[in-house]
């Protein structure tokens, strides 16, 4: 099948019948609900820009499995240049979305248990890999979005899977069948799952034996039996419910997704199975994911940094302070952070190395730089749009107030003149303009557009704490003392 356009994948998700809840209700027609929509927009345009002909070397990639024209973010990386691609990929949608796209979660799943099923089946003799690649081909022919489902509740931070109190709380194996497994548990903050046709389902630790029907990986379409959805709200989420909402909202079209997705005894059939009890290479699974999304971080957090300093760049503008050479050094400040963090992308993604099935990965030790850096250096660039913007961001009134016609003024001027005539500011654009940035740097750094930048940035992909241990365990430190004691003179102490 042909690549989808964007407006067949949103028909494709009418055929779903995804259980979708959301303030205690279930959503019936999630497609069209306005909190919901701007999410699927934004899946949307990954679809979009793969039919547009300037962005094919980016968007769309040749399969290694069938040799057909496949979406990019169904595509295992076969090269350096592939890795490359990938990033440059991430960095232009959160140009053109300002916002989390969603997609990439079950591209990095992909291509973590693509090759790790193949490093299973080289131990235990397995077949997981081919029916991996069997799904996989399924998935790049009709063009489907999946989520890759990490994230366990974790319930009692102290305790592995297996102690919990309630064992429920990292998704297991409830039951074994000649046909299949029976999953229950669920995963949290789960980036686009209402928005994925399919899930595929992974550890999120490295596990003991004890922890042996913890170590599960499999795919399950996102309407099975037994699975629902819990949508996750977001700060500022229902001014998307207001009438006349207008620019209150900030970003009008696109919007991330995170919801709880709960496995209530879900049947996964054998073929769909990917790992099921190998303990041992839950911990490579969740270093390959996460390595690979924290390489997604130097792209698309990147892409979104390009947006919020345009707008900062802009609020200065219509400020009538774009001239002030403080504003013009802080603009250059945010500019050197965001591209520090698409220098490490490129350079994880250059870095990268085969695996021993034949597909690409990035270097680790930088992956996880990376996303460690990104952890900070959003928070600063928001930071200094706030400064550039000024506190009308968060104290102008109402997108209502700007239009109302209610009489307030002594010579009969309305609020809407009222408001235009006092929040004016430099030439060169109507108050209206004006109020637009403001709203758009509002719902980015404080609205519900911050979890996919701001705080997405501290915890999505794995929070600071496990950065730093990734880096501690790829940093060489014995090689690093070596090379000191040489220089200086210190001789190795040989073992007795
Ligand atoms: Fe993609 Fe970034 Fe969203 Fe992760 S946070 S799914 S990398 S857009
Ligand atoms: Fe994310």
């Amino acid at each position: 099948m042909a690549l989808m356009t964007g407006a067949q994948y949103i028909e494709s998700l009418r055929k779903l019948n995804t259980r979708v809840y959301m303030f205690g209700e279930k959503i019936d027609n999630w497609v069209d609900h306005p909190i919901i929509r701007p999410s699927i927009n934004c899946v949307a345009m990954t679809y979009a820009l793969a039919q547009d002909p300037q962005y094919q070397d980016l968007m769309t990639a040749t399969s290694n499995l069938t040799g057909e024209k496949i979406n990019r973010f169904c595509h295992i990386h076969q090269s350096t240049e592939d890795l490359i691609n990938k990033v440059k990929m991430q960095r232009l949608l959160g140009q053109k979305t300002a916002s989390c796209f969603q997609r990439c979660v079950g591209m990095d799943a992909f291509n973590a248990v693509y090759s790790t099923t193949y490093e299973i089946d080289e131990k235990y003799g397995t077949g997981y890999h081919e029916r991996f690649k069997k799904f996989l081909i399924y998935v790049q022919n009709n063009d489907l979005t999946v989520d890759g489902a990490m994230t366990d509740p974790k319930g009692d931070r102290s305790k592995a899977p297996h102690q919990q109190a309630d064992p429920d709380l990292f998704v297991r194996i409830k039951e074994v069948r000649p046909d299949g497994i029976v999953v229950r548990g669920a995963k949290v903050h789960q980036t686009g799952s209402i928005n994925s046709h399919w899930h595929i389902v992974m550890p999120t630790i490295a596990m003991g034996p004890d922890d042996k029907d913890y170590a599960v990986c499999f795919a399950c379409p996102s309407d099975a039996e037994g699975l629902y959805m819990i949508y996750g709200r977001q700060s500022c989420d229902t001014r998307k419910l207001e009438e006349e909402v207008g620019m209150d909202v900030g970003n009008p079209k696109f919007g991330g997704q995170e919801a709880l997705v709960v496995f209530d005894d879900v049947f996964i059939p054998n073929e769909y199975v990917f790992m099921q009890g190998e303990y041992d290479f839950a911990g490579m699974l969740v270093e390959r994911f996460a390595g690979f999304h924290r390489q997604s971080y130097g792209g698309c957090k990147v892409g979104v940094g390009d947006v919020v300093i345009g707008a900062a760049a802009l609020a200065a503008e219509y400020n009538g302070v774009a001239k002030a050479s403080m504003v013009k050094d802080k603009l250059i400040e945010m500019n050197h952070l965001n591209e520090t963090l698409y220098s490490c992308g490129i350079a994880c993604s250059c870095q990268g190395k085969e695996t021993k099935c034949g597909s690409y990965i990035i270097d680790m030790l930088l992956a996880n730089v990376c996303k460690q850096n990104v952890t900070r250096f959003p928070y600063e660039i928001v930071r200094l749009a706030e400064d550039i913007a000024g506190g009308l961001m968060v104290t102008m009134p109402s997108n209502r107030d700007f239009h109302s016609d209610t009489v307030v003024g002594r010579n009969g001027e309305t609020i809407g003149e009222i408001c235009n005539k006092f929040f004016v500011g430099g030439q060169g654009c109507t108050t209206e303009e004006r109020m637009k940035v403001f709203r758009f740097l509002e719902n980015i750094c404080l609205g519900s557009a911050a979890v996919g930048y701001r705080t997405e940035s501290m915890h999505g992909a794995g929070s600071p704490q496990a950065q730093r241990i990734m880096i501690q365990r790829q940093s060489d430190m014995e090689g690093k003392k070596s090379m000191a004691k040489k220089i200086i003179g210190i001789a190795e102490k040989t073992e007795k």
